[in-house]
């Protein structure tokens, strides 16, 4: 079977085992943590990022496929530690997450500069350590697919063209910008069967739900416990209405968990706990200890559906 290249290696598809699809490690903006690092403290990041992966080990996950891309901090040494010590494998991404802002060295470059980048992370290693990039990560939010954003679609098109490497993108549903995304990628050439359209169970629209996945293309149902972009009742009964329609071998289910993450000041980030917009135990195992409980509850989610969810589906699009 075909290998993968995780933070420790490539390793045989077969042995992923249980695969979370997107959690984050760590989430912050590179620029300023370089700028000012007395802000942040790097050890209880690290304590942070060690708990909940050893929490999802628990649960009996073996392997957490890491969207972090350039703008989120990427830092494949401070994976390399949170591997060693918990002794779950991270598959770490390349690519760019901007919903616009491109920095001048790549505003005034071309794609196919851009795309060297990204085929260098997944041919040679990222950051000069020899760890290898495992998929590719680009993004579309509020803002829509802007030149800038389509430049970043093309390039990431391209270094999956010339590698093979999987495409994982960001999505903003509210923005129906999943179809226009898979729309670049087919453009370029990109089998929609190598597609991760991430972020699409933040809607419960399923038409829309189902024109991405009319494409071929694979979706995430990937942010449970952000219920500022669609509650766990809404998410719930999406997914089960998805296995229902028979799309369990199309789906992934996370949580989008950040162990930490920059964007607010602390007491911010407490007030949206406080407002009901983020539930207060996102986390790495929500997925396990209130989602599953609940599918099987409401539903039909059984062993089999946990293992083509769970292991199969990241093995297959890994591999794509
Ligand atoms: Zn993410």
């Amino acid at each position: 079977m075909a290998s993968i290249e995780t933070v420790q290696g490539p390793v045989d598809a077969a042995e992923l085992g249980v695969t979370l699809i997107h959690e984050h490690v760590r989430f912050r903006d590179e620029g300023v943590a370089e700028q000012w690092p007395g802000c942040y403290d790097d050890e209880a990041e690290m304590q942070a990022a060690l708990e909940q992966v050893n929490n999802a080990a628990e649960h009996g996950v073996k392997t957490i496929v890491e969207p972090t891309a350039m703008f989120g901090g990427r830092d494949v040494e401070f994976m390399r530690r949170v591997c060693d010590q918990t002794g779950v494998r991270l598959v770490p991404c390349t690519g760019i997450y901007t919903y616009d802002y491109l920095p001048h060295y790549f505003a005034n470059r071309s794609e196919d500069q851009m795309a060297e980048h990204f085929v260098a992370d997944i041919e040679r290693g990222i950051q000069d350590t020899g760890i290898k990039a495992g998929f590719l990560k680009c993004a579309a939010d509020e803002p829509g697919v802007t030149p800038n954003i389509e430049k970043v679609h093309r390039a990431v098109a391209r270094a999956s063209i010339q590698t093979g490497a999987p495409i994982m993108a960001h999505s903003r549903p509210a923005s129906e910008t999943g179809p226009r995304q898979l729309e670049i990628f087919v453009e370029e050439g990109v089998d929609p069967g190598k597609v991760q359209i991430a972020h699409t169970g933040d809607t419960d629209d399923l038409d829309y739900i189902e024109r991405v996945l009319d494409t071929g293309a694979w979706i995430g149902l990937d942010r449970y416990g952000l219920e500022m972009f669609l509650p766990m009742d809404r998410r719930n009964a999406t997914t089960l209405e998805l296995l229902r329609r028979g799309y369990a071998d199309r789906l992934f289910l996370g949580a989008d968990f950040c162990a930490t993450i920059d964007w607010f000041p602390q007491e911010a980030a407490e007030g949206l706990v406080e407002a009901g917009l983020i539930r207060p135990d996102w986390s790495m195992t929500l997925v396990f200890e209130q989602v599953l409980p609940k599918l099987r509850e409401e539903g039909d989610f059984g062993d089999e559906t946990f293992q083509r969810v769970f292991v199969d589906n990241p093995q297959r699009w890994l591999t794509s």
